[in-house]
């Protein structure tokens, strides 16, 4: 039986990939999002078990010692992960996994699961990058001003992926996504 496809989606905070990601599961039934654990506090809304597993960091190196994540980084000053056995049993059953993950992430994915298809999502520009941060309103002023910085650095690393989609519309970005996932499930040695 053929393995499920692992498809990493990543970019710069603020770039718009959580609403492209949002939209694009709601009409991808088959594609199985992985729940993240996190260190960070759940922001107004989110929820346990739903938008991430919200951990200590105690519980989160707890998990690390035992080896329990297929990758974890620290983002922006928190730890994230994501939950391998979860994953690792899905592909094996030739189910489809969607990661939305940050760029370090997405490298150490790519060491392990080189067939995984990797797409990095660019913002229109830069200013349009910050302005987006400031309009969420869910981070401080010196988040912002971290996350903004970041976005130069990580996106540096826009070669090690397999595709790029600039997201100046969303509904056009999500198409694209569609496009991809749509091909990478053709390839013949898929089949
Ligand atoms: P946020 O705090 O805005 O929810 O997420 C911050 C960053 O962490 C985003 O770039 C998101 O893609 C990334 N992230 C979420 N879950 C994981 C994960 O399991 N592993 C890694 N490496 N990054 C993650």
């Amino acid at each position: 039986m053929a393995e499920g496809l692992l498809v990493v989606v990543s970019g710069p905070s603020g770039c718009g990939k959580g609403t492209i990601c949002r939209k694009f599961l709601q009409r991808n039934e088959d594609m199985n999002i992985s729940i993240s654990a996190t260190t960070r506090s759940p922001r107004r809304g989110e929820k346990d078990g739903v938008n991430y597993f919200f951990l200590t960091e105690d519980v989160f190196k707890k998990m690390v010692s035992k080896n329990e994540f297929l990758e974890y980084a620290n983002v922006h000053g928190n730890f994230y992960g994501t939950p391998k056995k979860y994953v690792l049993d899905k592909i094996k059953k030739g189910e489809n996994i969607f990661l939305e993950i940050d760029i370090q992430g997405a490298l150490q994915i790519k060491k392990i699961y080189p067939n995984g298809v990797f797409v990095f999502i660019l913002p229109p520009s830069m200013e349009e990058l910050k302005n987006r941060i400031i309009r969420r309103g869910t981070e401080s002023k010196s988040d912002i001003d971290r996350r903004y910085k970041n976005a130069f650095k990580e996106i540096e690393y826009i070669n090690e992926y397999d595709y790029a989609i600039v997201n100046d519309k969303v509904e056009k970005a999500v198409k694209k996504l569609e496009s991809i996932v749509t091909a990478e499930k053709s390839k013949v040695d898929r089949q």
